[in-house]
């Protein structure tokens, strides 16, 4: 006996990966229908067999992608209809606004090292995103989140990311932040009087790595605002930043490259150790330790305070 069902999903549910989700599960419990996103959230209309119908169910409240979060959920039965495959419809704009916006996510894992992997089209690419990860609330422009409402609209996908876009199950699958080096994106270096200095991603950043290794401050302007960055086992140029700043106490954040590297100068338990390598990555305090392993000046970076950020 075949059934349609209308199920409509609110909360964190755009930005998160769910429409592709939603249409990976579709695909294995064998239904048929759609998903699209609303101004309430995620809708759905799948046809199938009563047992499959329920066992698509079970897999978006359980195997929901790592970001989401459901706030509420019902499933309608509706008058049966004959759809001839399981498809991603376009946006709806009706009914009321009822969506939480995701914020900005970290770097995934598997971006990661496709990011450090020298034979990955992406090596080294600094606007690396998948469905999982890369920049949300900072882009956002309109809702229902799509690229067309995002900052992302002036750059089409170059062939190989469009061809991304449109095939399941890549995780890159209808990934509205989807992009590479082809795709227009580009990163620009200017001096302190505002000359152009480069425009190539690598030798730009190359050249940020030797400013800051010479004590000077550099400002990167990210998904955000702008990020202030120097060395921070660099007295003078800390000490030149809080001048120029204007700021003779307030904490600076440290920022490193990896886990083990900062729990060599802070003490991270599981909490903190869970909240930085996950999907927020957020700044956060963590008590110093009394011989740190790097030469960072903590008097400078916190000045009378027994934590780091
Ligand atoms: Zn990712
Ligand atoms: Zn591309």
């Amino acid at each position: 006996m075949l059934s349609t069902f209308f199920i409509r999903i609110t909360g964190q549910v755009q930005g998160v990966g769910f429409r592709p989700f939603v249409y990976q599960q579709a695909e294995k419990y064998q239904l048929k229908g759609w998903v699209n996103n609303s101004l309430e959230g995620v809708h759905i209309q799948v046809s199938g067999a009563h047992e499959e119908v329920d066992a698509f169910i079970h897999a978006l409240k359980e195997e929901k992608p790592p970001v989401a979060h459901i706030a509420k959920f019902t499933a309608d039965p509706i008058p049966y209809q004959d759809f001839s495959s399981f498809e991603i419809v376009k946006s709806n704009r009706e009914g009321t606004g009822q969506l939480v916006l995701t914020p900005d996510l970290a770097m995934c894992p598997s971006c990661r090292s496709e990011l450090k992997d020298p034979q990955n089209r992406r090596y080294r690419y600094p606007f690396i995103t998948c469905n999982y990860c890369g920049p949300r609330y900072s882009i956002i422009q309109g809702l229902p989140y799509d690229r067309e409402r995002t900052s992302m609209a002036p750059f089409p996908m170059c062939p190989v990311c469009q061809n991304e876009y449109d095939s399941p199950p890549e995780w890159r699958f209808f990934s509205q932040t989807n992009s590479c080096d082809s795709c227009g994106m580009s990163v620009a270096l200017y001096d302190a009087a505002f000359k152009l200095l480069q425009t190539d991603y690598e030798p730009c950043i190359a050249q940020v790595v030797h400013t800051i290794l010479e004590g000077r401050i550099v400002a990167v302007k990210g998904i955000g605002g702008y990020l202030l960055l120097c060395d921070a086992g660099n007295e003078a140029a800390l000490k030149l930043l809080r001048e120029r700043k204007g700021r003779a106490r307030k904490p600076f954040a440290l920022m490193y490259p990896s886990l083990e590297a900062a729990e060599l100068d802070v003490v991270l338990d599981p909490v903190r150790k869970n909240a930085l390598t996950g999907p927020a990555a957020p700044i956060l305090l963590a008590f110093k330790r009394p011989d740190p392993k790097f030469p960072i000046c903590a008097d400078q970076l916190a000045p009378g305070l027994d934590q780091l950020g």
